[in-house]
């Protein structure tokens, strides 16, 4: 290094030429060498979780360590084939435990990669989108409003930056930058103005930047030196599990204890008790139950990622099953966002412009005039489109053979409008070139830039905006025949233009300008009004449908936009969100209080002309109805009402890293339909939880009961230990796994949406997993008499006729839970709507089935498990018994359909 002073001290050049860089950044190959050099631009993780920990993680089960101990005892006593069965099941369920986890855990961390910042970089002299990790010091980046700072960097331009840094210095005001060397080497860090650093935010303006240090050697590395990971919450449905499984453990060990110790009393040996009781605790106490939901979560964050929703926290999976309200933005949500200017006014005259795209080809029809007219008005548009293009930031480039735009599509629509009439952008740049600038900004709804050619002494600022607000910041009108006063009956006529092209679904630009202006203080007052632009940007296809699934699901859809409301009101209707509610603009909400915006909230269909802060009271006004309320946002002011928002949505496209960050989730497609999508995905993940959840508990009522019931009755021990920890895995395991992958319901779109209230624990749900458990009990007891009694009269001795009852009983369990597991794919249809439709659940059971088989009559597992290779009577008695539970189910089934619909009835009426 040939210096040591800091970057704040070196002028931009001497910056460039420490790092070897240029103002177009390095070149891809340069950039890639210093990459491996230097390092990714990260930081290390705090909460990354190796294998190792999640296997040792399994181990820390208390009931499974006692087991081990137990086995092990008993092994060392003799029971060596008995020992080794039951080390190999307790040993698969730890393998499926680390398994469920792990999977769950990559599923997380592919979520965080996929949640990882972007960087807008020079590289090759082109503007690029490069994943924040890849930024090296050299490069030069493009930073706007909202971004969020992905290296530090001395800045090479600042226009009107401003930077809010209170997450690196806990200075809460926006700290404003400027470009130009600063002389005091000692300078602190929010003092060294012409720096930016990594994890602030730009919150106003924009600039260019050097990268001077990247990862760890970034003030923020060094601070922190770890990256705080994605807040890894338990969802409210995780902690009712908790808190459920706490409650279980507690019921079924005091039950477990009891029925060892009169074991033990009758005089049954102690350790082969303990065994007992233990696996009896291992397989009631539904200790995978957090995991599988984990996993359940988790697969549906996958899903929904297919389907363009990025959901960054678990809990949002849950909350978005209750979605009842969805309000959303309009441009690039609910229409393309690809904007193609169709109309030009000025003076009083209405122009077309064909074309369509970004391909500046196209044709400008003017109305019909004398020739000398024509010429006059086409002078007049041209002024109107060089004022346009000049005061826009987006810019066409050739590639590939087509057009891309950069920037934003409504600029994007006016500079390719002035290319077809022939106006370069970059030329008009050349000779007229920007000097200053007010930003474009949601609450604002106007931008304004400041020009002044070389040769020339004044400066002259061109306006765009709102058609309103631009007008009323104008005193005159230029005309054909020169600049006039604007008058009452002007205004008029140009706010009546300005609505026919809103009602034709139009959005509508005004444009103006000012000469001899002497800075920004005197840009955006008295202004000459130019004309009216009107572009079109269709409906998305998709939003429609997505619109009309949401009639059926019970879900509002709102529309809310910064749009004039003749515009949002035409789009309303076209898409169908507008039907008989009202359309309020931002002007009426300010006038109205919170209380009369709560009390007419139902009523409100759209919301146009407003800014970011009445989001946050319509979010508010809503939930207040106890309704869960999902709202989009792009701007960095859209933050608070994201944050408030139960759901809130931000845009992966064009949305700002400041609104992303503030979202529970993003939409990769910015599409309206994909929210709708993760509200169905969201359903299925929680219709899928309680599926497996009524499986699993109800599955552990049959066995407890069982034993039980057989304790107190004072008969052997059904089934032992190592048949008990079977049932266990054979249940827990890949049945209830694939239960987490059944197909969504038919009618999930089609009912209202749950009262977030409810928990997963339904009377209909209790009720069912009750039944199943009671009548598997029944049945199993049943058998299990039945059979003590009736092997004697087979002539087996005492041990034979124990083994034979026990293995029938076994095999009953079993089968009742697999049969469980079909009927419980739904908590109110019958089982005989397409019962196979779960291919996973149809090779779990066919596999549970075969392993029955071989434990049944395959030695040396028949011995392991002590079974009796029962016959093909036995089997039938077994199976009429087992096949029982199909009926019973489909009664209870049959009474919770009724209630509900009585129900509805009664609600109805
Ligand atoms: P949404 O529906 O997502 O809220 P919107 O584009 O309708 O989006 P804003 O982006 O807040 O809302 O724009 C509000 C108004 O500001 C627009 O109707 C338009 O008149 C004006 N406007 C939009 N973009 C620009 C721009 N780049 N420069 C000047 N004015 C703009």
């Amino acid at each position: 290094m040939s210096t040591t002073r800091p970057w704040h001290c070196l002028t931009a050049t001497e910056a460039l030429e420490q790092l070897q860089s240029s103002e177009t950044g390095l070149s891809g190959a340069e950039a890639a060498a210093r990459l491996s050099r230097d390092g990714p631009n990260e930081l290390p993780r705090a909460d990354g979780v190796s294998p190792w920990q999640i296997l040792a993680e399994q181990f820390k089960n208390l009931l499974i360590v006692i087991l081990l101990i137990a086995v092990a005892l008993s092994a060392l006593l003799g029971e060596v084939l008995e020992s080794i069965v039951i080390a190999v099941i307790v040993l698969f369920a730890i393998g499926l435990g680390f398994l469920q986890e792990y999977r769950a855990e990559r599923a997380m961390e592919a979520l965080r990669r996929m949640a990882a910042p972007q960087a807008k970089v020079l590289r090759d002299g082109r503007e690029q989108l490069l994943p924040a990790r890849e930024l090296v010091p050299g490069d030069v980046i493009l930073l706007g409003a909202g971004d969020r700072v992905p290296a530090d960097a001395r800045l090479l331009e600042a226009v009107n930056l401003r930077a809010n840094e209170a997450a690196l210095t806990g200075e809460s005001v926006p700290v404003s930058k400027d470009s130009a060397a600063l002389d005091a080497p000692e300078l602190g860090l929010g003092d060294r103005i012409n720096l930016v650093y990594s994890g602030t935010d730009i919150g106003y303006g924009r600039g260019r930047g050097l990268v001077v240090a990247t990862g760890l050697g970034t003030e923020f590395g060094r601070v922190t030196g770890l990256l705080a990971g994605v807040a890894q919450q338990r969802t409210p449905l995780q902690q009712n599990l908790d808190k459920v499984g706490r409650v279980l453990a507690i019921a079924a060990g005091s039950v477990v204890v009891l029925i060892a110790g009169l074991g033990v009393l009758r005089g049954e040996p102690l350790l082969e008790m303990v065994i007992f009781g233990v696996a009896l605790a291992v397989a009631v106490v539904p200790e995978a139950l957090p995991a599988v939901v984990t996993i359940s979560l988790a697969i549906g964050v996958q899903r929904m990622v297919k389907r363009h929703a990025l959901v960054r926290r678990l809990p949002t999976v849950e909350t978005l099953g209750s979605t009842s309200v969805i309000c959303s933005d309009k441009t690039g949500t609910l229409t393309r966002d690809e904007m193609t200017l169709r109309a030009l006014w000025a003076d009083g005259a209405m122009a077309t412009l064909s074309g369509s795209g970004y391909a500046p080809e196209g044709a400008l029809t003017l109305p019909e005039a004398s020739p000398s007219e024509q010429q006059a008005q086409r002078g007049l548009i041209e002024r109107l489109l060089r004022a346009a293009a000049l005061c826009s930031d987006a810019h066409l480039e050739r590639e590939d053979g087509g057009w891309r735009l950069y920037g934003d599509p409504t600029e994007g629509a006016l500079v390719v409008a002035a290319a077809k009439i022939g106006l370069d952008k970059a030329a008009l740049e050349r000779e007229a070139p920007r000097r200053d600038e007010i930003p474009f900004s949601a609450e604002r709804k106007r931008m304004t830039t400041l020009h002044r050619a070389e040769t020339d002494p004044q400066m002259v600022a061109y306006a765009k905006g709102a058609a309103e607000v631009i007008l009323a910041s104008c005193d005159r009108l230029q005309t054909a025949d020169g600049i006039r006063a604007l008058d009452a009956a002007a205004r008029e006529q140009i706010e009546q233009a300005a609505r026919a092209l809103a009602q034709q679904a139009l959005r509508v630009l005004a444009v103006a300008y000012k000469p001899e202006v002497k800075g920004k203080d005197d840009a955006e007052h008295d202004l000459i009004f130019l004309g009216l632009a009107g572009m079109i940007d269709p409906p998305r296809a998709e939003a429609k449908a997505a619109i009309a699934d949401c009639a059926r699901a019970g879900i509002r859809p709102i529309m809310i936009t910064g749009d004039h409301p003749e515009t949002a009101r035409a789009i309303a209707a076209e898409l169908g969100i507008l039907k008989d509610g009202r359309v309020v603009v931002g002007r009426e909400l300010d006038a109205m209080s919170q209380a009369a915006l709560e009390a007419a909230i139902e009523d409100i269909d759209v919301y146009a002309r407003v800014s970011p802060e009445h989001k946050l009271r319509v979010v508010t006004a809503w939930q207040t109805r106890a309704r869960v309320c999902a709202m989009t946002g792009d701007g960095v002011n859209d933050a608070p009402a994201l944050k408030k928002a139960d759901i809130g949505v931000a845009m992966g496209r064009t949305g700002t890293d400041v609104s992303r960050e503030a979202a529970d989730m993003t939409l990769t497609d910015d599409n309206f339909a994909s929210i709708v999508g993760a509200v169905e995905e969201g359903r299925g993940i929680f219709s899928n939880i309680k599926k497996y959840l009524m499986y699993l508990l109800s599955s552990n009522i049959g066995e407890i009961g069982l034993i039980a019931v057989a304790t107190l009755a004072g008969l052997p021990l059904p089934l032992s230990a190592v048949q008990i920890l079977y049932v266990n895995l054979a249940t827990d395991g890949l049945p209830a796994l694939a239960l987490a992958f059944d197909p969504p319901e038919k009618d999930l779109m089609q009912r209202p949406p749950r009262d977030p209230r409810t928990g997963i624990f339904t009377r209909p749900v209790i009720f069912l997993m009750l039944v199943g458990g009671v009548w598997s009990t029944i049945v199993n007891v049943s058998l299990f008499v039945h059979q003590l009694n009736g092997s004697a009269a087979l002539g087996l001795d005492a041990e034979q006729a124990l083994a034979r009852a026990m293995t029938m009983t076994f095999v009953s369990l079993v089968l009742i839970e697999f049969f469980k597991a079909y009927n419980f794919r739904s908590d109110r249809d019958s089982v005989l709507q397409r019962p196979f439709a779960n291919k996973w659940l149809n090779l779990a059971i066919a596999w549970e089935l075969t392993l029955l088989l071989a434990i049944v009559y395959v030695p040396p597992l028949s011995t392991a498990f002590g079974t009796y290779a029962i016959g093909p009577q036995d089997w039938l008695l077994v199976l009429l018994g087992a096949v029982s539970i199909v009926p019973v189910l489909e009664l209870a089934k049959w009474l919770i359909r009724r209630t509900a619909s009585t129900q509805r009835t009664l609600v109805a009426g």
